[in-house]
């Protein structure tokens, strides 16, 4: 996934922007949009707080989209020079029958099917975090944190802390 980090000090803000750009015989307004709230509430829901300098920062994660014509993807693509781009090829099925990422991590192309049902589960955010480098987990028991990582919601049993020492646990889907 390509994106763009930058820092406002005075505001004590960083702002991850990236912009999917669709293309595809299901990339449609209504499946983009919804891709795009669905990865846009499951990153900033945590309010994540990272510190640079000692500077405790929120962090604010501004995903866009934009529709290509499937004629015009193969020149855009190769020409792309924008950071923020990321080409997501929106189709019913493929071959690996489900929704990938390029040939690794940080890729900034997808594949994903509408069968997964995206911008209504987690995979849509599950995708964006392998394309920001995210790998998957090696620790799987997030259970006493309170902070699961949020690309792998579905997978890991996590819970919050309880005062009365009774977590909450839950297998968030
Ligand atoms: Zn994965």
């Amino acid at each position: 996934m390509a994106a763009i980090a930058s820092l406002d000090a005075f505001q004590k803000e960083v702002q991850i922007q990236a912009r999917l750009v669709f293309y595809g015989s299901e990339a449609t307004d209504e499946a983009a949009r919804a891709i795009v709230e669905e990865i846009n509430r499951m990153y900033n829901e945590p309010q994540a707080v990272v510190t640079i300098a000692g500077l405790p920062c929120r962090v604010y994660f501004v995903i866009e989209y934009a529709l290509l014509q499937l004629e015009e993807s193969a020149v855009l693509i190769a020409t792309n020079d924008d950071f923020r781009n990321n080409f997501i090829r929106l189709e019913k099925e493929n071959i690996i029958t489900r929704s990938f990422m390029g040939f690794g991590l940080g890729d900034n192309a997808g594949h994903w099917i509408v069968s997964d049902h995206l911008g209504h589960s987690t995979t849509a955010a599950h995708e964006f975090g392998h394309g920001l480098g995210l790998d998957h987990p090696t620790r799987l028991d997030f259970r006493g944190t309170g902070t699961p990582p949020p690309s792998w919601l579905r997978e890991v049993p996590w819970s919050t802390p309880s005062i009365s020492g009774i977590p909450q646990h839950g297998r968030a889907r």
